[in-house]
């Protein structure tokens, strides 16, 4: 941390500075310009926090160097990490080494509608199912999900397919019936700073998958991150869904840029969500080829047996035909950046 002093600060300022930083057991380096004071602070960051130091007399301004969020920094743990999703015996990674192809309906409807979408799903070689039983709509008005009796067609299908399952969670009280049916919760973007059914999530013992908040910058979704991890929970992958700009012709902005920017600050898996992202299913190829080739660790796409019939954000779903472009992009272009297909290293060990 560093204290720039005002110009007219006295040495009497300065310090009374140092006496407060070294009061809470910090070292304070003072540096005398010809016109300004700057004091380097080492030491226990939060501690200094509650100095207060920019209410100090002759204090200009206080800069912060290291990254405010600890436990999902690269500063203290260099090594980006996998996440294994899924029951003992068959994990799927999500991390650096491997390319995790997630898909299912944006919303689980019906038991039939569920399973033909994770065939299609399966069949296009995704590893990891997504479906949601509790659906977070803008309108109170539009479908709200099959709540529990969804989280049991998920439970169904997983058993009948095989894939493991990541389901939204919009409410903290329905963290352990969530937990109890699903391998990964999934915190939408609408929650991203709902800071309790953080904290309840990061206790549930399950891995998360914390989707940015569409007004969100990296730096808060990375505290976000931060509540879970607090929580004793490090399992905790990102998902860039796009955020809100002024351009309308898409329905998020998708911030491709954030997945090497994340990488280089957090340990953390990252995925892409291109078509929440996009709105569009002509967009989610485009953009899944984009997520690939800048690195990402992962992609979530939603499907529909009839796209024309679905409950939630049918124009975003993909028909066969997309699925196969997918399928084949998904197929061809991670092993050109050096990834496995994840469904190919699943850990099988108890
Ligand atoms: C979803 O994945 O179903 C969803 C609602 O996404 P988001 O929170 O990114 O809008
Ligand atoms: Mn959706």
């Amino acid at each position: 941390m560093v204290v720039v002093m005002a110009p007219e600060a006295t040495d009497a300022d300065i310090a009374h500075v140092v006496e407060k930083v070294e009061g809470v057991g910090g070292s304070a380096f003072v540096s005398k310009g010809l016109v300004r004071t700057i004091i380097g602070l080492v030491g226990d960051i939060d501690s200094f926090h509650g100095l207060n130091l920019r209410t100090l007399p002759g204090v200009a301004d206080v800069h912060r160097i290291s990254d405010p969020f600890k436990l999902v920094s690269r500063q203290h743990h260099a090594d980006r990490s996998t996440v294994w999703v899924g029951p003992r015996g068959h994990q799927v990674p999500i991390g650096p080494d491997t390319f995790t192809f997630i898909a299912g309906p944006c919303a689980v409807e019906s038991e039939q509608q569920t399973l033909e979408a994770v065939e299609m799903a399966k069949a296009a070689g995704a590893s990891i199912m997504r479906g949601g039983a509790f659906k977070p709509r803008t309108s109170p008005y539009a479908f709200q999900g099959l709540g529990v009796r969804g989280l049991e067609i998920l439970a169904g299908v997983r058993e009948a397919t095989g894939l493991p399952v990541v389901t939204e969670v919009v409410d903290a009280r329905d963290v352990p019936v969530v937990a109890e049916h699903a391998d990964m919760l999934q915190i939408g973007t609408r929650n991203m700073a709902n800071f309790g059914l953080l904290q309840a999530a990061g206790d549930a013992g399950k891995p998360v998958l914390l989707k940015r908040g569409m007004t969100a910058t990296i730096e808060e979704w990375l505290m976000a991150a931060e509540y879970i991890a607090q929580r004793g929970n490090l399992d905790v992958v990102l998902c860039e869904r796009g955020i809100r700009t002024f351009e309308p012709a898409t329905r998020n902005t998708l911030d491709i840029s954030a997945v090497p920017v994340v990488q280089a600050k957090s340990h953390l898996p990252i995925i892409v969500d291109p078509s929440h992202a996009g709105g569009l299913r002509e967009l989610v190829v485009p953009l899944s080829r984009a997520a690939v080739a800048v690195g990402a660790d992962g992609v979530i796409v939603d499907v529909h047996p009839n796209p024309e019939d679905a409950l939630c954000d049918g124009p975003q779903a993909l028909f066969g035909s997309d699925l196969r472009s997918l399928a084949q992009a998904m197929r061809q272009l991670p092993p050109v950046l050096g990834r496995h297909d994840a469904g190919a290293k699943v850990r099988t060990t108890a």
